[in-house]
């Protein structure tokens, strides 16, 4: 395994009245010594942190006031012994002390590995060092609690506990079919088998309802706002954008063409799609056609439809209407500050079961109950005691999904009266696929994988 000395910048750039490098590895400690003026860091408690300079090794001279925190293996981050120097803020001077760490022999950090060597020395498992991803990149409170609670573990003893449970059912049967001791030995491991993967299969279906929320809070409520011009979309995205906290983001892949803006709606992260499209030209409609903004429309997990409540229903809001039919809608009759001419009861017959709002955006009235709608949009009805573990990850839900069909193929198996080792390969092969979530039984070059999609100095 690596274990040479690796260095990153581990603080946001640009940000705060102090930044970090830090270094981890075998050697982290001689290395930053051999460049610190002040104490022997050598010879140092662990744990402890130490005002002193820093001289630049090519010229001998003092290049930086720093303080050193001094971390010994095992109880660091990554298990190795870790030196963080603090040193002033700005990007200067911080990337300064890089350079003079890279200089003096320490490797540039691959985006993710420390997080990485923290897995594979077995300070934290796979879920959790995804959570510490999801956490970097959290756009709300919510969404980094779910994060804090799935590094915490809390997916992951979720997990362990299926898997021991499958792990106990097959021991048992094992145990049986070796030592039959009563002669009714095949319905009685049969019945176990088929009662204890009925609950983990209960469990792990219980789990996949949580994916859609935890996709949400990951990812964002993908929201289009659509409507006919000059209905008010483009004040209701300001609206959006202004009574809530803009989120910024750097996901990667994020491509240029199409804007997204986010914004926090009592913890739900919407996903503003295609306002570029809105803003530019005041009319996504006409921009980029009916076909197009079909498409935006089923892409969209929830959709403003803006009418003006001024104004008599026309063909085109009709339209609108049917292409947003089987979706999650909330409907705006915004302008109420004007005289009436929209047709409500129609409006609500063509809504359904979506709710209909009353805006006047220009009065900021009605926001209120639109964010309600949004917010119960999201928790559809249910109570948030904020104690939920969420599947937030998509490669999480996928190993979930299999291992559901997994444990029906043994059920199916055991109905039609498969020999009970045929029923054991399906079980055998749930608990692999479990094992995955939390890393026991992943493959290098998937580990490579995830890791490389960390910031850098994580
Ligand atoms: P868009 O074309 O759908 O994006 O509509 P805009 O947001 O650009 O708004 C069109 C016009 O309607 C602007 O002059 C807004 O100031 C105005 N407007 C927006 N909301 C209201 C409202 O609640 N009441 C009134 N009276 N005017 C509004
Ligand atoms: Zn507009």
């Amino acid at each position: 395994m690596d274990t040479d000395t690796i260095a990153a910048i581990s603080t946001p750039t640009g940000e705060g009245a102090i930044a970090i490098v830090r270094l981890s590895g075998d050697d982290a400690v001689s290395r930053a010594n051999e460049l610190f003026q002040g104490k022997d860091l050598t010879t140092v408690d662990s744990h402890t942190m130490h005002y002193g300079k820093l001289l630049d090794p090519e010229t001998g001279e003092i290049a930086e006031e720093v303080m050193a925190s001094v971390m010994r293996a095992p109880k660091t981050f990554t298990r190795e012994d870790i030196v963080e120097i603090n040193c002033h803020g700005g990007l200067v001077s911080v990337n300064r002390v890089l350079e003079i760490v890279l200089a003096q022999g320490a490797r540039l950090a691959e985006p993710g590995e420390f997080t990485k060597r923290a897995f594979l020395n077995g300070r934290i498992d796979l879920s959790q060092a995804e959570a510490v991803m999801d956490l970097i990149r959290a756009k709300t409170d919510r969404a980094m609690n779910v994060a804090l609670k799935q590094m915490d573990g809390r997916l992951s003893g979720l997990i362990q506990n299926l898997r021991q449970k499958l792990l106990e059912t097959l021991a048992q049967v094992e145990v049986n079919i070796d030592y039959p001791e009563y002669d009714d030995v095949e319905e009685m491991t049969n019945d176990i088998m088929q009662e204890k993967t009925a609950e983990v299969r209960d469990e792990i279906e219980n789990l996949l309802q949580t994916a859609k929320q935890g996709k949400i809070l990951r990812e964002g409520l993908a929201t289009a706002i659509i409507g006919r011009p000059n209905v008010g979309k483009s004040s209701l995205m300001n609206t959006l954008v202004h009574e809530n906290k803009a989120i910024v983001t750097e996901v990667p892949g994020t491509t240029r063409d199409v804007i997204e803006e986010y914004v926090n709606v009592r913890g739900v992260p919407l996903r503003l799609v295609d306002t570029a499209g809105i803003r530019e030209t005041e009319d996504i409609v006409e921009r980029i056609g009916v076909e197009r903004s079909r498409q935006v429309l089923t892409e969209a997990d929830l959709i403003l439809l803006v009418l003006n409540y001024g104004d008599e229903l026309t063909e085109e809001d009709v339209k609108l209407f049917e292409a947003a039919r089987d979706m999650n809608m909330i409907v705006l009759l915004n302008k109420t500050d004007l005289e009436q001419n929209i047709d409500i009861e129609r409006v609500k017959e063509l809504a359904g079961d979506n709710p209909v709002i009353s805006t006047s955006l220009i009065q900021e009235e009605g926001i209120d109950q639109l964010e309600n709608a949004i917010s119960s949009t999201f928790f559809e009805g249910e109570i948030d005691s904020g104690d939920m573990t969420y599947v937030s990850n998509v490669r999480h839900v996928q190993l979930l999904k299999q291992s559901k069909q997994a444990l029906e193929d043994a059920r199916e198996g055991m109905e039609m009266g498969v020999p009970i080792d045929v029923v054991q390969i399906d079980v055998t092969r749930t608990w692999e696929l479990l094992g995955e979530i939390v890393g026991d039984t992943v493959g290098e070059s998937l580990i490579d994988e995830l890791f490389s999609q960390f910031c850098l100095g994580k």
